[in-house]
């Protein structure tokens, strides 16, 4: 199995290019934001639960977040493998992802981190905002703290791959097409 861990501050453009990931390898696209808003928009518990985190810019908590992935995880029968999209986002699921991927015999294969300046986040996020109808993108004071829990809790994410030597650091600077060609060019070495 291929599973791509696509990695980035919110605004890298880790949705973009899941799409085109998914097209390039035929891989499942599993992306935590997108399902918590399904959750939202179908007015489930856990939707209600997400919402009273996500409004605000904060994350999710680990337990809740982890058992949702592992259920998305077991819908799919022989996938080619999984783009992580948005996950994890703190150490804890990371170590729970290596330990529910390797019960199914299988492991993350890389970690791809797309780094992109803060101001330019700043810039793709308000522009988002136009558009998406995310309450989290409307508000520059949810945007910075989105940011900032980034910093804390999800940057340090990166030393977990980078100890088992999966992380690789990818360009976010550029078209979409350029950005799309050096993560083929990263998964294809
Ligand atoms: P995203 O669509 O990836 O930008 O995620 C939107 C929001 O969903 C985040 O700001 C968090 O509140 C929540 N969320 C998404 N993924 C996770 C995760 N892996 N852990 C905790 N919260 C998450």
């Amino acid at each position: 199995m291929l599973n791509v861990v696509l990695f980035g501050p919110p605004g890298a453009g880790k949705g973009t290019q899941s799409e085109n990931l998914v097209h390039r390898f035929g891989l499942v696209h599993l992306s935590t934001g997108d399902i918590f808003r399904a959750n939202i928009k179908g007015e489930t518990e856990l939707g209600k639960l997400a919402k009273s985190y996500m409004d605000k810019g904060a994350l999710v908590p680990d337990e809740v977040t982890i058992k949702m992935l592992e259920s998305e995880v077991k819908k799919h029968n022989a996938p080619k493998g999984f783009i992580f999209d948005g996950f994890p986002r703190t150490k804890a699921q990371a170590a729970a992802l290596d330990a529910f991927l390797a019960e199914n015999d299988t492991t993350v294969t890389a970690m791809l981190a797309l780094e992109v300046p803060e101001e330019e986040l700043k810039t793709r996020l308000a522009k988002r905002a136009e558009t998406s109808g995310r309450v989290d993108d409307a508000d520059p004071a949810v945007i910075q703290k989105r940011i900032d829990v980034y910093q804390k809790e999800t940057a340090p994410v990166a030393e977990f791959y980078r100890d088992q030597d999966k992380y690789q650091g990818i360009k976010g600077l550029g078209t979409i097409e350029e950005i799309a060609q050096r993560l083929y060019q990263a998964l294809e070495a």
